[in-house]
């Protein structure tokens, strides 16, 4: 995936099978400045992933030929990086949970809203040009933390992190035996307002433990501190 300054410019693939939907989501991500490729199912979506790979994936849950969540675990198992953003019906919270939990870094509801979709895919692609603060590594346990990428990696072997659960991972490394902040945490890792939300964060934190702790269920190293946020423990 290219590394973009902003989100302007940037490429979307569009993945929608309700014509008018796809067709006004498009209109609105090129009112911005994104092309757009419109995939109206599974298989179109998966032919125009290995023709080029876009700079985010915007993915439809709903897909008349395919099950979106397969879709969405398959384009994540094939590129850690690719930014994808779901797309849910608005009620369903199962959904959402269901999409992030499949790899997805972030949502959005319909019906969509067009400046909230923007702000949604800039702030994904602003992430990976953040000033990076920190240098060098941390120690903990048998886990190295790369405290400028976020990688981290057990006896050598790098672990598979997504962007996103690298960006979180880096914000509590920055602060070992410290608790970061719910809202410290959502701020910075998806840089938007998301404060009344605790899915997104919580479904990350979920994965980032299976990825990094021996036992997800008895995490030693992301720590939950009820009521306030979590904490990186050495
Ligand atoms: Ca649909």
């Amino acid at each position: 995936v290219k590394d973009v300054s902003d989100a302007h410019g940037s490429s979307v693939l569009l993945v929608e099978d309700d014509p008018r939907i796809g067709r006004a989501l498009a209109m609105t991500l090129q009112d911005s400045g994104h092309s757009v490729r419109l995939a109206p199912t599974g298989a179109a979506a998966r032919a125009a992933l290995a023709e080029r790979l876009p700079d985010v994936v915007l993915l439809d849950l709903g897909l008349p030929d395919d099950d979106g969540l397969v879709l969405c675990r398959e384009f994540r198992a094939a590129d850690g990086e690719l930014p994808i953003i779901i797309v849910t019906a608005r009620s369903d919270s199962t959904d959402v949970v269901a999409g992030l939990e499949a790899g997805a870094d972030d949502y959005v509801s319909k019906p969509v809203v067009g400046s909230e979709l923007s702000a949604r895919i800039s702030s994904l692609l602003r992430r990976s040009r953040r000033p990076e603060q920190g240098t060098g590594t941390l120690a903990v346990g048998d886990l190295s933390i790369d405290l400028r990428h976020g990688r981290v990696s057990r006896r050598d072997q790098d672990l598979l992190l997504t962007r996103t659960e690298r960006r979180l991972m880096r914000e509590l490394a920055t602060r070992p035996g410290q608790v970061v902040t719910r809202e410290e945490l959502l701020e910075r890792v998806w840089g938007y307002d998301y404060f009344e939300d605790t899915r997104l964060l919580d479904v990350h934190i979920r994965r980032l433990r299976t990825r990094v702790e021996t036992d997800p269920s008895d995490p030693r190293v992301v720590m939950t501190v009820r009521g306030l946020g979590y904490r990186l423990d050495t």
